[in-house]
């Protein structure tokens, strides 16, 4: 008679279930105090992009897909001190931009994203990167999220609230919604927010996301949402 395999038990899973939402009347009280504990402790939160201008920015967060801020960092200088503007950008031969930003990962994607950007700027707007929404999510390589970082921390403009990964992932373990998609993320957390906060409060997202709640070991037991998060393991 062959031998029963042993059933072995799946160690208990210590990542933070999917929430129950925050009820709908309480919503408001609830993102206003997160958003007060987050302005406390994180009173500096800002973009981890090193940009002097519009165009830089725009560069950078392009690059910033599927990358880390650090590693942007470590490329851009070398890339705008080859290319300072768009007009340069629109001009550079594929391969050599290719090889500056190859460590960013999806180089040559981001190469075709970055030339086609600079070109479309050149065309289209004088080399300027323009300052509204509707130019901006139309550009090559640049989505809603792109524009937002440009617009809320190049133009100090607040069109919308950026939903990277870890705005998304917290914004589902603190209750705020329990949609997926960024778009949809983003259009549940504009009315939870006063719009002077709608750049600081992605910022002050990231920043716990990268101190505390990371994707694989949240680390509740220090965190300062803990009482309020419907997610909290403590
Ligand atoms: S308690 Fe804090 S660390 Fe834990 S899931 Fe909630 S927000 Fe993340």
């Amino acid at each position: 008679m062959a031998a029963r395999k042993a059933v072995t038990k799946k160690p208990a899973s210590r990542k933070p279930r999917p929430t129950k939402s925050i009820p709908k009347a309480a919503l408001a009280a609830h993102s206003a105090t997160l958003l007060a504990r987050l302005l406390e402790r994180y009173p500096d939160a800002h973009c981890a992009l090193h940009f002097r201008n519009p165009f830089e920015l725009l560069c950078a967060t392009i690059l910033s897909a599927q990358c880390t801020d650090k590693r942007v960092n470590m490329v851009t200088p070398v890339l705008f001190a080859r290319y300072p503007d768009a007009a340069a950008l629109a001009d550079a031969q594929p391969e050599e931009l290719e090889e500056i930003i190859r460590s960013t990962g999806f180089f040559r994607s981001k190469t075709k994203s970055l030339i086609g950007m600079a070109q479309a700027l050149v065309e289209r707007h004088g080399g300027q990167v323009p300052d509204d929404i509707e130019p901006l999510v139309v550009l090559p390589g640049v989505g809603r999220k792109t524009a937002n970082v440009v617009l809320g921390d190049a133009f100090d403009r607040r069109e919308g609230i950026v939903v990277d990964t870890h705005v998304a992932r917290l914004s589902n373990r603190l209750g705020l919604t329990k949609l997926g998609d960024a778009v949809k993320i983003e259009r549940a957390l504009l009315p939870l927010f006063p719009r002077e906060q709608w750049t600081k409060i992605s910022h002050l997202l990231i920043e716990h996301g990268r101190q505390v709640c990371d994707a694989r070991k949240p680390r509740c037991g220090d965190c300062i949402l803990a009482d309020l998060c419907p997610s909290s393991l403590v």
